[in-house]
């Protein structure tokens, strides 16, 4: 058995949380890399910074030792007992020696004091406390002697003091040189006699490191390769270069990048388990909206009475069957319920409810292995099935709904006799669509249901030419009453005593019809299942009634169709009319046909009480062509019974139908019921028929349906 809750699993909801984990690990993954990613550039950034700063700092190391030896030299040339001791004629070695050449042991400013002339000659000099003989500058190396060339002049003229680096013969050194002059006054001296001081500091580890302390430089060192990233090249004032200072790089960045891991480690900690938190609880949220979404996919799918699947949902599994590719035969049962509006009309909406429970229970409890069952809307049920044999089986299923049937069905207090109007239509769905099955089910269901109600139609192409006859039909009918293409013509109905015309039967004509006019069997049908019978109906009781109305003499009998009867308004219509038209009810007869009065016996009776309450009378027409004996009929108190012509038309050469006529009207008679004969067409029949009892005789012998105009003037005429 098909079952709705198990049409989708929560595909949706897989998918979902899947894509939802991945994009979250994917989040966790960039959360990570991002956070270390931009630490490491961090750090390589501030290690970057840092050194740009060593290295200024190196540079400033070098600056500040050459501005210390320059300030040495002014110390000691710009004084006036300095002048004393050094300008001719006196030379006073001791004094320059104490003064000067001891002074190394002491404060280790410098290394080396040197004394020369105007013309750069070293005349006396002291170089680590030790006496110096060298006359030249070849120890002093090129530093020196550039600063000496660039700047001659302005050393003579006792303009300035210059320091700078230089490598002498024991290392590289700072090294400066000044005019020695008095400190006040200018130098009073012979032509061009000059003497400088000249003060050397050589670069050693105990500077180096006193320098890399005083400005934070780990590792301070001098090589004369160059060995390190880290480092600045020294060169000497000259220009050559003499080798490079290199320190240890403190690396803040790392350091910082080190010391912050363990937090990192916590916030990439803190993070991950947010984000599987939030994936844990957005998880819950979509499987939650999943389940709803199916929920509702699954309400949507079912027909809230019945809780069968719906119409929707048996279409969809048809079209996901055809998508499928799926070349079996299929086929498809459609089913309607006959009078399932009057049982809504007459017991209301609840027992209706109950009976449409009960019918989907019972047919759920035939539907075959395999097969699909839906409530289509209203009164109308389909099974569908598929697979070997699905044509037998599904005329089976409609066999056995027909049989269920034939039963009065018990509903509470109720016993209630319903039938069936079934349909089936098989086929591949290669040869046609889903839909066109249906379709093609439901024209087969519509011919049961014209052809009489209460059985099963297999669908053939004939049935669908007929259908399309139909449905043309019924637009003809739709537009023909806009146009006013529809007329009433009325036939004589004869006093079989007095052989005069004492009532006319209202006949609907369509002679203005476009297509050529066409009989009321041939369309009054179709305006049956199509609802159009309400206005033709009421068009037809209407202008019959102004027809006769000045004809106070004449009776007018109207053929209602069992859709006008079911009506629940119908006997308020006809009350309208009577009132519009000024008809007086008791010249009015309604003639209705057996097979709503058996179909719904209770509403009959009402229906027929509340029109004889207005006057009018209610006749049984076409009696003799149904089932139900007159013994039945009785309870329904009709006025008048009007034999069919299919019956009263043997009289004259069938012994039997003769006996059941004169039969008829003696029961009828006693019943206090008046009996019409129908379809008299000889001189014959309507004799028999006047000595058979019946009150009334109607048939082409005394005349054709005609115009109003054409019957008035019938009138007087006495049929013998
Ligand atoms: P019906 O109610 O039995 O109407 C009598 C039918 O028998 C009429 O056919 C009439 O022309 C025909 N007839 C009369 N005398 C003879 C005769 O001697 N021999 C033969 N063979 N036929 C005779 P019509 O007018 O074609 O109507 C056919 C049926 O259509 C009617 O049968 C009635 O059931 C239905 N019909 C006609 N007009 C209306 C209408 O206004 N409303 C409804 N609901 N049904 C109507
Ligand atoms: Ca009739
Ligand atoms: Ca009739």
């Amino acid at each position: 058995m098909y079952n709705p809750l198990s049409w989708r699993n929560i595909p949706t909801a897989k998918t979902l949380f899947v894509m939802i984990f991945m994009a979250g690990i994917g989040l966790i993954v960039s959360v990570v890399a991002l956070l270390y990613l931009s630490l490491h550039l961090i750090s390589s950034k501030t290690n970057e910074i840092d050194e740009h700063r060593s290295a200024l700092s190196v540079q400033g190391a070098i600056q500040t030792s050459a501005n210390r030896v320059w300030s040495l030299v002014i110390d000691n040339a710009v004084w006036d007992d300095a002048v004393r001791e050094v300008y001719p004629p006196v030379l006073n070695t001791e004094w320059l020696y104490n003064t000067w050449g001891a002074g190394f042991k002491i404060n280790n400013l410098y290394d080396g004091t040197f004394v020369l002339d105007e013309h750069f000659n070293v005349l006396w000099g002291s170089f680590k406390s030790k006496a110096f003989h060298e006359q030249n500058l070849d120890f002093f190396g090129n530093g020196l002697k550039a600063l000496i060339r660039d700047n001659a002049d302005a050393l003579k003229s006792e303009k300035n003091i210059y320091a700078g680096i230089t490598r002498t013969r024991q290392g590289v050194a700072f090294v400066g040189i000044g005019l020695i002059r008095p400190m006040i006054g200018r130098l009073q001296v012979h032509n061009d006699v000059r003497r400088y001081l000249v003060i050397t500091r050589h670069l050693n580890p105990q500077i180096l490191s006193d320098l890399g302390n005083t400005f934070q430089i780990e590792d301070l060192n001098f090589t004369e390769q160059h060995t390190s990233e880290a480092s600045v090249p020294l060169k000497s004032s000259a220009g050559e270069l003499l080798g490079y200072l290199n320190w240890q790089p403190r690396l803040p960045g790392a350091q910082a990048a080190s010391a912050a891991s363990n937090d990192i480690t916590q916030i990439v900690l803190l993070a991950a388990g947010l984000i599987l938190l939030f994936i844990l609880l957005s998880s819950v949220g979509l499987y939650k909206l999943a389940r709803g979404e199916n929920q509702a996919r699954r309400v949507a799918r079912t027909d809230w009475l019945s809780h069968l699947p719906n119409r929707r949902a048996l279409i969809e599994e048809l079209e996901r069957v055809s998508l499928r590719g799926d070349i079996d035969v299929k086929s498809v049962v459609f089913i309607d319920l006959d009078g399932f509006k009057d049982v809504n009309d007459i017991y209301g909406h609840d027992v209706g409810d109950d009976l449409i429970i009960m019918m989907a229970r019972a047919l759920r409890d035939r539907v075959p292995e395999g097969g699909m069952l839906a409530r289509m809307g209203g009164d109308e049920f389909a099974m569908m099935i598929g697979g070997d044999h699905s044509q037998a089986r599904a005329s089976a299923f409609a066999g056995n709904v027909l049989d269920f049937l034939g039963a009065p069905l018990r509903l509470g207090e109720r016993t209630i006799h319903i039938s069936a109007s079934i349909g089936i239509a098989s086929g591949t769905l290669i040869e046609c669509t889903s839909s066109e099955l249906f379709r093609r089910a439901d024209i087969a269901m519509y011919h049961s249901k014209i052809t009489g109600k209460g059985r099963v139609t297999q669908y053939d192409a004939e049935l669908n030419s007929v259908r399309e006859q139909q449905l043309a039909i019924e637009n003809e009918i739709r537009s023909g009453m806009e146009r006013d293409e529809f007329e009433v013509w009325y036939q004589p109905i004869i006093d079989a005593r007095s052989q005069k015309m004492t009532s006319v039967e209202a006949l609907l004509r369509w002679p203005r019809r476009p297509a050529g006019e066409l009989g009321p069997d041939a369309f009054i049908s179709i305006a049956e299942t199509s609802g159009l019978i309400y206005g033709l109906g009421q068009f037809v009781l209407r202008r019959a009634c102004q027809d006769l109305e000045p004809f106070g003499d004449l009776k007018l009998s109207v053929n209602i169709s069992p859709a006008q009867f079911r009506d629940p308004e119908f006997e308020e219509k006809v009350a309208r009319v009577i009132e519009m038209t000024r008809f007086p009810a008791n010249r009015l007869q309604l003639e209705v046909t057996e097979t709503y009065v058996l179909e719904n016996p209770e509403r009959a009776r009402a229906a027929i009480s509340n029109l004889k309450a207005l006057g009018t009378a209610v006749a049984l027409d076409d009696f003799g062509t149904g089932y139900s004996s007159i013994g039945y009929l009785r309870r329904f108190n009709f006025d008048t019974i009007k034999i069919d012509k299919s019956l009263a038309g043997l009289v004259d050469n069938d012994e039997q139908a003769a006996a059941l006529v004169s039969g008829t009207v003696r029961i009828a008679s006693a019943l206090g019921m008046a009996v019409v004969a129908e379809g008299v067409e000889n001189e014959k029949q309507m004799k028999l028929l006047r000595l058979a009892g019946c009150d009334q005789l109607q048939g082409f012998w005394f005349s054709q349906p005609m115009p109003i105009e054409a019957i008035i003037e019938l009138r007087k005429v006495r049929y013998v």
